[in-house]
C-alpha cells in the first residue's frame, strides 16, 4: 500500500473506531462546533495540540504558524483568534511554544532560511531585547531561555491584541495561557500565569520574566 493510500485506510478505521465508541459522534459535531479552548502553536509535527492535551474533534480551535508567532499585521492569526473570541465565545486562549523550535534557533543563530527570515524577525528583535539576560547564560541553555522569551513575548502581544483587550473591555470571560512544550519529555509547562484582565498583564509578565531569569541566570 502506498504512503497516501495508507493515511486514507488509516481515515477510515479512525472514523470508525470513533462511530463504534459514539454513534452519533460526527453527525453531533457536523451541525455545530463549541470549542472552550483556542490554541496557538507552531506548525512543528512534533506538536500536535489535540493530542497533547488530550482532546476530540471539535474541543479546541487551532491555529499554528512557524515559532507561534503572534503578531497584529498577521491577519491569518489575528482572523482566527477573533473568530475564536467574538463568534466562538472561547474561555481560554493557550499560545503555545516548545523546546527545539527550529523558527527560534534559525532566528538566534542567523541561519539563512530566505522567506522565513522575515517571519521570524519578531523573535530576532526579542534577542535584541533582551541580551543582556541571554549573554548571562551558557550557550547550551540559550536556546531554551530563548523558546521561553519567545513563549513570553508573544503572549504578552497576544494580550495587546486589539481582539482581546476589547473583549475584556466589555467583560468577557477569556483567559490567556502562556506554555511551553517538552518534545523530549511530552510534558507541557506554564511558562506566564494565567491573565483574564489587562491591568495583569504587565505584572504577569514581569512574573514571568523574572522567573525566566532565576531558571536561566547562574543555574
Ligand atoms: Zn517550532
Amino acid at each position: 500500500m502506498g504512503l497516501i493510500q495508507e493515511l486514507l485506510q488509516n481515515n477510515r478505521q479512525w472514523a470508525a473506531d470513533i462511530k463504534k465508541e459514539t454513534p452519533d459522534f460526527f453527525t453531533k459535531l457536523s451541525k455545530q462546533q463549541n470549542p472552550l479552548f483556542f490554541w496557538i502553536g507552531c506548525c512543528d509535527s512534533r506538536v500536535p495540540a489535540n493530542q497533547i492535551i488530550g482532546l476530540l474533534p471539535g474541543e479546541v480551535f487551532v491555529h499554528r504558524n512557524i515559532a507561534n508567532i503572534v503578531n497584529s499585521a498577521d491577519m491569518n492569526c489575528i482572523s482566527a483568534l477573533q473568530f475564536a473570541v467574538d463568534l466562538l465565545q472561547v474561555r481560554h486562549v493557550i499560545l503555545c511554544g516548545h523546546y527545539g523550535c527550529g523558527g527560534v534557533q534559525a532566528a538566534v543563530h542567523g541561519e539563512g532560511h530566505g522567506m522565513i527570515d522575515y517571519w521570524i524577525w519578531d523573535i530576532k528583535a526579542i534577542l535584541t531585547r533582551h541580551e543582556l539576560l541571554a549573554a548571562q547564560t551558557t550557550p547550551e541553555r540559550l536556546d531554551d531561555l530563548m523558546c521561553e522569551l519567545n513563549v513570553i513575548e508573544q503572549t504578552y502581544e497576544l494580550c495587546r491584541t486589539k481582539v482581546i483587550r476589547e473583549a475584556w473591555g466589555r467583560g468577557q470571560a477569556v483567559s490567556v495561557h502562556g506554555w511551553i512544550y517538552g518534545i523530549q519529555d511530552g510534558l507541557l509547562q506554564e511558562v506566564i500565569p494565567e491573565v483574564s484582565r489587562l491591568a495583569d498583564v504587565g505584572q504577569v509578565y514581569d512574573v514571568a520574566l523574572t522567573a525566566v531569569t532565576q531558571k536561566y541566570v547562574g543555574g
